[in-house]
């Protein structure tokens, strides 16, 4: 691992090769150091001390406006200086989509160069375009706490990316003197920097193997991109290389861009433009104009997941000539209101781009964006048509995303599905802060943060509303400031579990795949390269191993039984019954189940044709979050919000039907990943990350396109009749389907029909009045259970009479027959109301039982009747002194027990 520290110590010393560009002398451009910082800097003033970082000279660019642009016209005239102006034209492309499923690391996009990696970067797949810009949309999530207040951070905002590969095959587009020229054209002269104000500070950059210098270009406190120049690689030695393929990674937030054009107290009255303007209408909330520019001027020193946040909001305070809980209580509304539009925005992405809130994964993070967005609706009484604010986002970005359009109306269903389920979370949130409120105050404890995050990790309740309540009811808060952290908000994949290393195994060749050509074979013939365990490896095989979801061939080879089959580093593994039997050298004659394997085909397929009328039927968002294809069955899992209904479960289940009797074209061909992804789209990353440059593309005519390793059949009539078994939700956003086509889903079908005549038989009643007959059975019993409830209730009454006749004194003893637990416990309670000054003892000899009660003006004591009772017989119970009773191994000794109580 390149140490960026060493690094950075290195590239000053070296600064004249790495830093020192004619594009920067040439205009005058002189380098200095930061007193503040102490980083290098490049400035056209000869006597400046400082850099223009905000942390060494505040924003000093608020309420400087330098251009009347736009959020969306910021970004045109990028975007025309790029591809029109610039000396090397660039093409604009399409962002990528936020969800990043061509990737195994991240669930989110959160910079342009994701879009590139790995393979573009490496110089191994092509780019969409050479060079290129992107305004790309990225996702992080680790600075939520931050959002809304700063001013600077959002969960989503665009990068805009310049990107040039310069790999072999292209030669040199341009490097370090023509990205700065074009940086500084666009900046002088679209965004409106003035040449003296801007500096450019040198840095350096290291990721993955490889690094390289950087610099940052910073005017009057805002940092408006950082270019990476990828120019080396680290060796395995410790030395380094030139990179064959050399790339420009600059990149710039729009937000800031904008935000620099406008000299705005906070980018958000830019980036949300009319979405805010129309909040603060309806909510009435209106700011000290004068008091928020001082506060915003220096609100860019504060980040709330530093240490010493604290100190600093007091500064800021005291500077303004406020208590800190006076200011932040006077913004906090406005603060809310900008967290709520950026969290709503990155709903509308996410789930256009087809990622859901839900417990787990990434849908984790966007589901405490809804929590948030609901908990501050419910402190500052908002109110807010949620529907509205995602209207307006859609509306303000028309012309730059379309894409959100399409979107829309699911978004909207999502966040008022999500608002549900914290209605219903809401009630028993309630209830348990005010136990936690009740017992803080007791120990005169405060909140401390390891019960805020329990609070919303068990029970939902958001970090803003349990603080809202504990200070309510008048419990001390401890800040806390780096909340979203410690409750594991995180971009990172979990790593799916590593696969069983198997030593040596590379000394063999790869084991040659005849199950794509030979899709409809049965035997093939092999040579033995070696026998491991109870694994036989071949040259070749017709075995698909498990994989993509489907599972394993089975059949013989030799006659031997083959039980699993599985493939590791490209060698197939075929786990046999008997590897005695083989040695390495020999030839092996193999035969596959074909009616399974065809069964696999078919489910495999029909996985496709099923998640793409899914789509059609549901909506976009509807994503295969997993899939497993055995030959009787398959279930495919769906990224959606709410239960499916039986109607929707009978369109989709007719539509694929049709379409297998459409007999449409299945193509399987291999093509290069980036051509891919250009031609078809990221839909083809259905099953996730599929790693090499190059994919094995399986297409359904007009239907679907994925990206997969499957054997699959050539025409969807081959599917034959598909069922549908059974849907339920296995996760919070994830419905799954179970299916089965062909032989197996007929005999699903067989044995519902058996059912159905067991149960006709059952009922002597005829098929077609089995329902109502059915019903009109439930109504019979329904009126003789009641019935028997009556009759009970009169046996009781006249028990009890009985017993009150039989009485001598102030006592009754008895052992009752006839009677289960409940009853003779009703019993005694029956007596004791109609005599309060009556006690009795009554044994059930049904249920091995037995109550004492003794009335409201009785002395009698039933606990001490039941203790010692247990003297004389087996059992165990207690009681009050009032009631009291037992269970009994067995009645042996009962009287003589009576007799002493
Ligand atoms: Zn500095
Ligand atoms: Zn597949």
């Amino acid at each position: 691992m390149v140490d960026k520290t060493a690094l950075r110590a290195k590239f000053t010393a070296e600064w004249e090769h790495h830093y020192k560009l004619d594009v920067l002398t040439s205009k005058g451009f002189s380098r200095h150091q930061c007193k503040t910082c102490g980083r290098h800097f490049w400035s056209l003033d000869a006597n400046r001390t400082h850099c223009a970082d905000s942390s060494c000279m505040g924003y000093e660019f608020i309420g400087k406006k330098t251009k009347d642009l736009s959020y969306v016209e910021t970004w045109r005239g990028i975007s025309k200086y790029f591809t029109q102006d610039s000396a090397v034209k660039h093409t604009e492309i399409k962002r990528f989509p936020v969800v990043s499923r061509w990737r195994d690391d991240l669930y989110f996009t959160n910079a342009s160069i994701i879009d590139f990696q790995p393979y573009v970067v490496t110089g191994e797949v092509e780019p969409p375009a050479n060079p290129l810009i992107v305004p790309q949309h990225c996702l992080r999530f680790n600075d939520v706490g931050n959002v809304g207040i700063t001013g600077r951070h959002y969960t989503g905002f665009v990068m805009f990316g310049q990107h040039a590969f310069n790999t072999p095959k292209t030669g040199l587009f341009y490097w370090k003197n023509e990205a700065l020229e074009n940086d500084y054209q666009y900046l002088t002269k679209v965004i409106g920097v003035k040449p003296e104000d801007l500096t450019f500070q040198e840095d350096v950059w290291a990721g993955g193997g490889t690094f390289g210098p950087s610099i940052e270009y910073t005017a009057n406190g805002m940092e408006l991109g950082n270019c990476v120049f990828m120019q080396y690689q680290e060796m395995d030695d410790g030395t380094s290389r030139e990179l064959s393929t050399k790339v420009i990674d600059m990149g710039a937030g729009l937000e800031r861009l904008a935000w620099y054009t406008n000299g705005t107290p906070t980018s958000y009255e830019v980036t949300f433009g009319d979405v805010i303007r129309n909040m603060k209408r309806k909510t009435g909330v209106h700011l000290d104009e004068e008091l928020f520019t001082r506060y915003a001027k220096l609100g860019g020193l504060v980040n709330m997941e530093d240490d010493d946040v604290k100190e600093k909001r007091d500064w800021v305070a005291q500077q303004l000539g406020m208590k800190a809980d006076d200011l932040y209580g006077r913004l906090g509304s406005l603060h809310a209101m900008y967290a709520i539009a950026d969290h709503l925005k990155t709903i509308l992405y996410t789930t256009t781009d087809g990622m859901l809130p839900s417990n787990a994964g990434g849908g984790y993070n966007l589901r405490l964006l809804l929590r948030r967005v609901f908990g501050f609706n419910s402190e500052y009484a908002f109110n807010f048509d949620y529907g509205k604010i995602l209207e307006d986002h859609a509306k303000m970005l028309k012309g730059f995303d379309d894409s959100l359009q399409e979107g829309l109306q699911t978004a909207i269903d999502v966040v008022l599905e999500d608002e549900k389920k914290f209605m219903q979370l809401q009630e028993t949130g309630k209830k348990k802060m005010q136990v936690v409120v009740e017992r803080l105050k007791k120990e005169n404890k405060p909140l401390q943060k390891q019960e805020l995050v329990t609070l919303y990790e068990s029970h939902g309740i958001p970090y803003e509303l349990a603080v809202d309540a504990a200070k309510k009811g008048g419990v001390h808060v401890e800040e806390v400031f780096n909340f979203y952290d410690a409750i594991g908000v995180s971009n990172e994949k979990k790593k799916e579990k590593a696969v069983k290393a198997y030593p040596g195994i590379e000394k063999l060749p790869a084991t040659k795949t005849l199950y794509y050509d030979l899709l409809y074979a049965d035997e093939f013939s092999a040579k033995v390269l070696a026998v491991d365990g109870n694994n036989v490896i071949l040259d070749q095989t017709l075995f698909y191993p498990e994989g993509g979801g489907q599972s394993y061939d089975t059949g013989t080879l030799n006659g031997v039984g083959v039980k699993s089959v599985q493939k590791i580093q490209n060698r197939i593994l075929h786990e046999v019954e008997n590897p005695a039997a083989f040695h390495a050298g020999m030839e092996v004659k193999g035969f596959i189940s074909r009616e399974r394997r065809a069964n696999l085909m078919h489910n495999h397929t029909a996985t496709h044709v099923l998640n793409a009328t899914c789509r059609e039927v549901l909506g976009n968002h509807v994503w295969q979050a997993g899939a497993h294809k055995e030959w009787d069955k398959a279930h495919l899992d769906i990224t959606h919000y709410k239960k499916l209904t039986e109607e929707e479960v009978r369109k989709i289940e007719a539509k694929v039907n049709l379409r297998a009797q459409q007999t449409i074209p299945v193509h399987k061909f291999v093509m290069d990943r980036g051509k891919a992804e250009q031609q078809f789209g990221f839909r083809i990353y259905q099953g996730g990350f599929v790693p090499g440059k190059e994919l094995r593309i399986v297409q359904i005519e007009g239907v679907d396109v994925q990206a997969c390793g499957g054997t699959h059949i050539n025409n969807t009539g081959e599917i034959g009749f598909f069922k549908i078994l059974k849907t339920e939700s296995v996760q919070d956003g994830i419905e799954r389907l179970t299916y089965a086509t062909g032989v197996p889903a007929l005999e699903w079908v067989h044995e519902k029909e058996d059912k159905l005549q067991q149960l006709t038989d059952v009922t002597r009643v005829p098929e077609q009045d089995i329902v109502q007959g059915v019903q009109k059975l439930q109504e019979e019993y329904k009126a003789l259970r009641k019935k028997v409830e009556e009759l009970q209730e009169f046996y009781l009454t006249s028990m009890g009479k009985e017993l009150v006749g039989k009485a001598k004194g102030s006592k009754i003893v008895e052992i009752v027959k006839g009677l289960s637990q409940q009853d003779t416990l009703k019993l005694a309670q029956l007596l004791v109301n109609a005599n309060e000054a009556l006690a009795v003892v009554l044994v059930s000899r049904d249920a091995n039982f037995v109550v004492a009660m003794s009335g409201k003006m009785s002395s009698y004591n039933a606990k001490n009747a039941i203790q010692t009772m247990l003297s004389f017989v087996k059992g165990s119970g207690g009681g009050s002194e009032k009631v009291g009773q037992a269970k009994l191994q067995s009645l042996d000794g009962i009287d003589v027990a009576l007799m002493k109580i």
